[in-house]
């Protein structure tokens, strides 16, 4: 286990500056304005027990992918009163994280105020891992602590560098809580039935995941394009699904491996194109899509099933939409398995979401606070599961 801020004592926290990595990455409209305060709100917890326990917090975050040098439309700025009103702190905005202003503004910052530097990436040593600039973002601080979960994957300065030159570093509670509940779905002794339901675009992005769980979840629910390959793979034909042509080896020998517990869709929702009139949408077998249409959502029959496997289960993990659910027409497969997520864990099993758009479409379902657990980030979370570790989680102190 990692040491997170939990296990500071008041003479690590009084008076000191935290220096606070945390993923403020948020999507910005062309005024500026923050669309979306999830990630915001994510970290509020860290920093009120930080500040209760009297260190104060010094931020540093990335948002975009500016290209090593200041770009305004990449400006964390507009965070900030953003920041102030959810805290109630004053909140003290210094537009270069590398610059005096910068160190002149932690040191004398007070318990009534919080500091937020400019954007880590308009630094070119920032992805680079540059240790000049880790060594400049450890003297802002007095202790370092890691609440940017979705930014861990990445060996870049402000996340691994800066731990050579700054101790005590510690998770954050957003941290500590993503590693306890993706820890949990990777313990040899988890409560089964143990179910997943994996779908989306790709399984090559998802191989490393599905080559760990295929030996260790009791049923693997197969959605999304991610079906229409391995059904092809099984020799059915796809239509104008979308199958990713050069996974289709990779599909063969998953499903061989996988056996009974690889479970595919036996229904689909069909239709000629995304945008098809309503009238156009119809359910076929899963092994007959006809030429002239592609699946864009798992069938009815294929919702019942999976339905009731998740909602039995001890133990759920959900990555990837079941279907196009950006499309309402598209959207009942994605919707059921989020609904049926929630009876699961009403009925006491610990479930799951992870994936930047299986996230966002049980958030859009409204049911994000009825599972366990819905994982901030997206790479990053897939990363762990598979590897069981990340870079910016290694840098930290080991507890006890
Ligand atoms: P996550 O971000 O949760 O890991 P992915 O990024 O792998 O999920 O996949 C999400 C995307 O997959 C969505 O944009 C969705 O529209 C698309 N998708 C799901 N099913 C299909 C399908 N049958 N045909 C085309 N696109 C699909
Ligand atoms: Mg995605």
């Amino acid at each position: 286990m990692k040491r997170s801020i939990s296990d500071l004592g008041p003479e690590q926290l009084s008076g000191r500056r935290a220096l606070v990595r945390v993923d403020y990455n948020v999507p910005l409209d062309e005024s500026g304005t923050v669309q979306d305060d999830t990630r915001v709100r994510a970290t509020i917890p860290t920093l009120e027990a930080l500040r209760a326990g009297g260190a104060r917090p010094v931020l540093l975050s990335h948002l975009g992918r500016p290209k090593g040098k200041p770009d305004p439309r990449f400006s964390l700025r507009p965070v900030a009163p953003l920041l102030a009103k959810l805290t109630g702190a004053e909140v003290l905005f210094v537009d270069a994280a590398d610059s005096d202003a910068a160190a002149d503004a932690s040191r004398s910052l007070t318990d009534e105020q919080i500091l937020l530097l400019e954007n880590t990436r308009f630094l070119p040593g920032e992805t680079g891992n540059d240790p000049d600039l880790a060594r400049w973002f450890a003297a802002l601080g007095d202790l370092f602590v890691n609440d940017a979960f979705g930014s861990t994957h990445r060996a870049h300065a402000s996340v691994v560098g800066v731990t050579e030159f700054l101790r005590p570093a510690v998770a954050g509670l957003l941290v500590r809580r993503e590693l306890e509940a993706l820890g949990a779905l990777r313990a040899d002794d988890l409560p089964r039935p143990f179910v997943i339901a994996f779908g989306g675009a790709k399984i090559a992005d998802k191989i490393q995941l599905l080559d760990f769980f295929l030996e260790r979840a009791d049923s693997l629910l197969i959605g999304g394009a991610m079906a229409n390959t391995f059904l092809r793979a099984a020799g059915h034909p796809t239509g104008r699904s979308l199958v990713e042509e050069d996974a289709l080896d990779l599909a063969r020998s998953l499903l061989e491996r996988g056996g009974d517990r690889l479970v595919l869709p036996t229904d689909l929702v069909v239709a000629p194109a995304p945008d098809a009139a309503e009238d156009r949408v119809t359910v076929v077998d899963a092994t007959g899509i006809p030429d002239d249409q592609a699946a864009f959502d798992i069938g009815p029959a294929t919702i019942a099933d999976y339905g009731s496997r998740i909602e039995t289960a001890r133990t759920f993990f959900w990555n990837g939409p079941m279907g196009m659910f950006e499309q309402p027409a598209f959207a009942a497969g994605t919707f059921e398995v989020a609904r049926a997520a929630v009876r699961a864990t009403e009925s006491g099993a610990f479930t799951v979401v992870g994936g930047g758009d299986s996230a966002s479409a049980i958030h859009q379902a409204g049911l994000a606070r009825a599972v366990s657990h819905v994982s901030t980030g997206g790479g990053a979370a897939m990363e762990f599961l598979a590897r069981g570790s990340l870079p910016g989680i290694e840098a930290l102190d080991e507890a006890g």
